[in-house]
C-alpha cells in the first residue's frame, strides 16, 4: 500500500482499477484482460499495416511530383516500421505488461527517445523527430475508429478511476462518468477548473499529485479519497472495508443529471442560450439528451473522415436534412468545411489515408489556405456544399457559418456564390428559404473589424480555440510555448468584449463556441462579459446549466468589471477563484 497526498477538490471515497490518461501525449493507458491480449496485438499489426500503406502511397505521390530522391526520405520511415525495436518490442510490452497497443508504442518511443537524447551528433539527434513522426502515425492508425477518449473509455471495464497528467474540462466532458468513479491528476496549479468540474459531476477528485500518472500502473487498484486529499495505491483490507462502508452510506456512482430540458437561466433570471458543438450527425442524439437548444456548431468537415461519396451533393443533402429534422424546431448551425489544402489532399487520396486527416486536424497552427479562403478557391466543392445546404434548408431551421474569415471581401465573395447557387436552385424549381449567414470570429483581423463584418452578416460565432492561439501567437502543438496559451490573458477578454459590442451595435446575435465555454469557471466570467449564447460539447451542457442556475448575472458583471482592470493572468485567476469561492477549492 502506498499513499500520495494532493489537494482534494471534490469530497468522497471511491475505489477502482486505474485507467491512465496521458493527455499531453494523447494516449490512454489501460490494462487489457488476458483474453484480449490477442485482439490488442491484432490492433498493433493492423496499425502497422495501415501506416505502411500510407507511407507507400505518400512515397509514390512524392516520387511522381518531386522525383525519386525526395521520395527516398520515406524509405527510412518504412524501414523503421519494420525495425525489431519498434513494433515487436511494443508487442512484447502488450504481452508482458498487458497494456493497450497505443500505450505500448508510446513506451517504446520513450525508450528510443532516451537513446537519442544521449547522442552528441546534432544531425543524428534530430532524427528523433522522424521517429516521433512515425510513432505518431502508428498511434493514429491503431486508434483509427476509436478516436476520442470517450470512445476509448468504452473499452474500459466498469468501476474504473481515471488517473491523468491533466484533465481539461472539454476532455472531462467526453468521459463516461457512469463508468469512471473518480479522478486524480498530476497537475494541480490551476485547480479551479477541475474543482468546479468534479463537484458538479459529484465525483471524488484529488489533484496536484505530481507524478501519479507515471507511478500507477494500469489496472492497479486505487482508492481516491477526495475528503482526505489522498490517493491510495494497492489499498489494504482495512481501507477497502472503509470504502465499502462509505459506499453504503452514500448513493452509488452519482451520474450527471441527464437531459434537463428547461432552458438555462441564471439565479437572477437572465436567460442564457446553450447549444451543442457536434462533429457527426449521430452526435445529435447526445446533444438533445444533454439539453441543447440547438446545434451552435456542426463541423461539417468531419464528413471528410468518411469515403469520398459522403461529399456528393445528395449525400450531403441527406445528412443536413436528417440533422435539421432531428433538431427541429431548434436551429442547426452548419459550418462550411474548415480544412486546409493538406487535409483536402488526404481526403482526395482515398480511404487508406483518411486517418491522416484526423491527425492533421489535431495539428496545432494551420494558417494557410484554409476554411472559407479554401472554399472560395475550390468553387466546385463549395457550390456542392451550398446547394446541399439550401436544398436541405426547408426541412428545419438552418444557419450557415463561414470559418476562418479574415476580411469583408471573403464574405462578399461567398455571398455572391450563394446568390448564384440559390438562383440556380430556383430555376430548377426548388423552394429556397432565406438562411441566416454568419462568420466565425477566430482570426484577430476579424475581431478587429467586427464592426465592419457585422454589417455584412446575420450572426457572429466567436471561436476562441483559434482566436487565442493567433492573438497570443502560440502554437499549441509546440510544447515550448504551449503554456502561454491562456484564455484568461487580458487581451483575450478585451477582444471578446470588443466583438460583443460590435455585434450589439449592429443588433446581431453573437455566441461563443470555443472550448473556453465548456470550462465552468470561464463560462461564468464570459457571462459577466456580456455573452448570453454559448455552444459547447454536449457532455459539458448539464454542468454548465446547473452552474448558471447558481450564479447571479449582476455578480458576474461586477466580477468582469474588476477582472478587466487586472494586468496579469495570475491576478485574474485569483479574482475568479475568490468570486467563485463556494465552488472552488
Ligand atoms: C474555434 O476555433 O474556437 C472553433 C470552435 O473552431 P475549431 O475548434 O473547429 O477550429
Ligand atoms: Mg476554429
Amino acid at each position: 500500500m502506498q499513499r500520495l497526498t494532493g489537494i482534494g477538490v471534490s469530497p468522497g471515497l471511491v475505489c477502482g482499477r486505474a485507467v491512465i490518461l496521458n493527455q499531453r501525449a494523447q494516449v490512454l493507458r489501460y490494462r487489457v484482460p488476458a483474453e484480449r491480449v490477442t485482439h490488442e496485438l491484432e490492433r498493433l499489426e493492423q496499425g502497422r499495416a495501415r501506416a505502411r500503406a500510407q507511407l507507400q502511397d505518400i512515397r509514390a505521390s512524392v516520387a511522381r511530383r518531386r522525383g525519386p530522391e525526395l521520395a527516398s526520405i520515406f524509405d527510412a520511415q518504412l524501414l523503421m516500421l519494420d525495425d525489431p525495436l519498434l513494433v515487436p518490442r511494443a508487442a512484447e510490452l502488450v504481452r508482458d505488461q498487458r497494456v493497450n497497443a497505443e500505450w505500448a508504442v508510446q513506451q517504446v518511443f520513450e525508450e528510443f527517445g532516451r537513446v537519442f537524447d544521449d547522442i552528441v551528433d546534432p544531425y543524428l539527434r534530430e532524427r528523433k523527430g522522424d521517429v516521433a513522426d512515425l510513432v505518431g502515425r502508428l498511434k493514429m492508425n491503431i486508434r483509427l475508429g476509436l478516436a476520442t477518449p470517450r470512445e476509448l473509455l468504452r473499452e474500459v471495464d466498469e468501476a474504473s478511476v481515471l488517473i491523468a497528467d491533466e484533465l481539461t474540462p472539454s476532455l472531462a466532458a467526453q468521459v463516461d462518468w457512469s463508468k469512471v468513479r473518480g479522478f486524480a491528476t498530476d497537475a494541480g496549479s490551476r485547480t479551479y477548473h477541475t474543482a468546479i468540474l468534479a463537484r458538479s459531476l459529484e465525483v471524488p477528485a484529488v489533484v496536484g499529485l505530481h507524478d501519479a500518472s507515471r507511478l500507477i500502473q494500469p489496472g492497479q487498484l486505487v482508492v481516491i479519497d477526495g475528503t482526505a486529499s489522498e490517493l491510495i495505491i494497492d489499498p489494504s483490507d482495512d481501507v477497502l472495508a472503509r470504502v465499502a462502508r462509505s459506499a453504503s452510506d452514500t448513493r452509488a456512482t452519482p451520474a450527471p443529471a441527464p437531459h434537463e430540458t428547461a432552458p438555462a437561466v441564471t439565479a437572477d433570471g437572465v436567460r442564457i442560450r446553450l447549444d451543442a458543438n457536434i462533429e457527426f450527425a449521430d452526435d445529435l442524439a447526445a446533444a438533445r439528451y444533454a439539453g441543447a437548444e440547438g446545434i451552435g456548431l456542426y463541423r461539417s468537415e468531419f464528413l471528410m473522415t468518411g469515403d469520398a461519396s459522403a461529399l456528393d451533393e445528395q449525400a450531403q443533402y441527406e445528412t443536413y436534412r436528417q440533422m435539421l429534422e432531428g433538431m427541429a424546431p431548434g436551429p442547426v448551425t452548419v459550418r462550411t468545411f474548415d480544412v486546409d489544402e493538406d487535409q483536402l489532399a488526404l481526403h482526395a487520396a482515398g480511404p487508406t489515408v483518411a486517418g491522416g486527416w484526423v491527425a492533421e486536424q489535431e495539428r496545432g497552427s494551420r494558417q494557410g489556405l484554409r476554411g472559407l479562403r479554401l472554399s472560395l478557391t475550390r468553387p466546385e466543392l463549395f457550390r456542392t456544399q451550398l446547394r446541399a445546404l439550401y436544398r436541405a434548408a426547408r426541412h428545419g431551421s438552418l444557419r450557415i457559418l463561414f470559418p476562418f474569415v479574415s476580411g469583408v471581401e471573403q464574405v462578399r465573395e461567398a455571398r455572391r456564390m450563394i446568390g448564384e447557387v440559390t438562383a440556380e436552385l430556383v430555376r430548377q424549381g426548388e423552394r429556397v428559404p432565406s438562411v441566416p449567414i454568419g462568420v466565425m470570429i477566430e482570426i484577430p483581423a476579424a475581431a478587429f473589424t467586427a464592426d465592419l463584418l457585422a454589417r455584412e452578416v446575420d450572426f457572429f460565432t466567436i471561436g476562441t480555440n483559434d482566436l487565442i492561439q493567433y492573438c497570443l501567437a502560440v502554437d499549441r502543438a509546440d510544447a515550448r510555448v504551449s503554456q502561454l496559451y491562456q484564455p484568461l490573458h487580458p487581451s483575450i477578454l478585451r477582444v471578446i468584449v470588443m466583438v460583443r459590442r460590435a455585434a450589439r451595435r449592429q443588433g446581431i446575435p453573437v455566441s461563443l463556441c470555443g472550448e473556453m465555454a465548456s470550462d465552468p469557471a470561464l463560462l461564468t466570467l464570459l457571462v459577466g462579459l456580456g455573452l448570453t449564447e454559448f455552444s459547447m460539447t454536449p457532455g459539458a451542457l448539464p454542468v454548465a446549466k446547473r452552474l448558471l442556475a447558481d450564479i447571479r448575472h449582476d455578480d458576474m458583471q461586477a466580477l468582469a468589471r474588476r477582472v478587466l482592470k487586472l494586468a496579469t493572468i495570475e491576478e485574474i485567476e485569483r479574482e475568479l477563484l475568490n468570486a467563485l469561492g463556494r465552488f472552488a477549492v
